[in-house]
């Protein structure tokens, strides 16, 4: 039987690298939508291709050879086994809690949908008994350590430290655009590839690993490890620490979270080899050079709103920063800001939690405009 999936955002880092993995899977996939932003050439290229049903992109009138359906259709079309959501920003959200209701399985890419709805999302899953299994390559390493989430003292969080990991202070404040794009492991999305320079993505993996393993915040550690070979470990409470390991590459956590809990070869070219590597570095965040980190624990740890607030400033700053009009550390800046200023809301429900985003979203790009004049 083949397993009939839906990739939101197919025309992404993620998603192409989903359709790579796909293609080595042939015989396991059957492949029931794919949908874009912008890219609608390339999306017409994977239709022709993969051949799914239906697709989706911002100008419905430019796709080719498929039937259209909305992001939220697509969600709620029980023809779906799963769905590997990986658009970038609050878009995931909606669509993967129509999944959740319809009882469909999710391969989550998507980091804000937690971020912004963890307590949402992650209780309706489990009301539903629909798996939700990461692909962000850190907590799909800890998925595939747990074997029991009741003898976990600790979860190990690994970071590359991006561009600036021993650059100075200095260095960082004056990066350019292309400096902060330039990152040593991992070949991502603009947004994610700005936050991991900033460190802010580990930050809002904190508080992804917090609501995905039900794990208090003071029990996170995150650890430095340059390399990215571990992709993060968990400690039980007898001190045995189990970690993931791997060459760095995003096929192995995809391919991991669409085909759960099955195996395959699959992507796999060549076989890990401990002596290539030979060795593999570990040292503690600089929490003065990588606020962010900081910022995204207190934001976690003070719940409810707080983490919209994060997610929200942050992201419309990384806008402003990669369209060249405010400087790295101003992002970090802005979102401190914001988030001494923001009245947290306690429980909010999803109207509320895109209420509150939209307004801080205005918010930050009115304080980033004093920030540049
Ligand atoms: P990309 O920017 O490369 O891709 C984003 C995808 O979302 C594209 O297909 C894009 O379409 C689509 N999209 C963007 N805006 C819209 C919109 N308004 N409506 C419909 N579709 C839209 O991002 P990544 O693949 O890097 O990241 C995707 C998610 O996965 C993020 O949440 C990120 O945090 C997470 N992630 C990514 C990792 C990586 O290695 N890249 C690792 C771990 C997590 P188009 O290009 O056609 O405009
Ligand atoms: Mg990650």
């Amino acid at each position: 039987m083949k397993r009939k999936i839906s990739i939101l955002g197919s025309t992404g880092s993620i998603g192409r690298q989903a359709l790579e993995v796909i293609e080595k899977l042939q015989d396991k996939f059957k492949i029931i939508a794919l949908t874009a932003g912008s890219n609608t050439d390339l999306l017409n290229e994977q239709i022709r291709k993969f051949k799914p049903k239906y697709a989706y992109a911002n100008d419905t009138n430019l796709i080719e050879g498929a039937k259209v359906q909305t992001l939220d259709e697509i969600c709620s079309n029980k023809e779906n086994d799963i769905i590997l959501v990986a658009v970038s920003g609050k878009i995931g959200l909606k669509p993967t809690i129509t999944a959740i209701n319809n009882g469909i399985d999710i391969a989550l890419a998507n980091k804000e949908t937690l971020v912004m709805a963890g307590d949402i999302v992650m209780p309706l899953a489990k009301e539903k008994g629909v798996k939700i299994v990461p692909v962000d390559s850190e907590h799909c390493a800890i998925h595939q350590c747990i074997k029991d989430i009741a003898q976990v003292d600790r979860l190990i969080i690994t970071a590359s430290g991006g561009p600036f990991l021993h650059k100075s202070v200095e260095d960082m404040k004056n990066s350019t655009v292309e400096q902060a794009l330039a990152h040593p492991r991992w070949n991502m999305g603009k947004k994610i590839t700005v936050d991991s320079a900033t460190l802010m993505n580990k930050g809002l993996e904190v508080i992804e690993a917090h609501h995905l393993f039900n794990m208090p915040y003071d029990r996170i550690k995150v650890v430095v490890h340059p390399q990215s070979i571990v992709h993060s470990a968990i400690e039980y409470v007898d001190g045995s620490v189990i970690a993931q390991l791997g060459l760095p590459s995003m096929h192995i956590p995809i391919q991991y979270a669409i085909t759960y809990p099955e195996r395959f070869q699959g992507i796999k070219s060549k076989s890990f080899s401990f002596s290539e590597i030979a060795r593999l570095d570990f040292e503690e965040p600089d929490w003065d050079k990588f606020k962010a980190l900081n910022l995204a624990y207190e934001a976690g740890k003070l719940g409810g709103s707080a983490t919209v607030c994060l997610n929200a400033s942050n992201e419309e700053a990384v806008f402003e920063f990669l369209d060249g009009k405010i400087k790295l550390f101003d992002i970090i800046n802005a979102v401190e800001y914001m988030m001494a200023k923001h009245n947290i809301v306690k429980n909010p429900n999803i109207d509320e939690i895109f209420d509150i985003d939209n307004e801080i979203r205005i918010k930050t790009r009115e304080r980033l405009k004093l920030v540049s004049a």
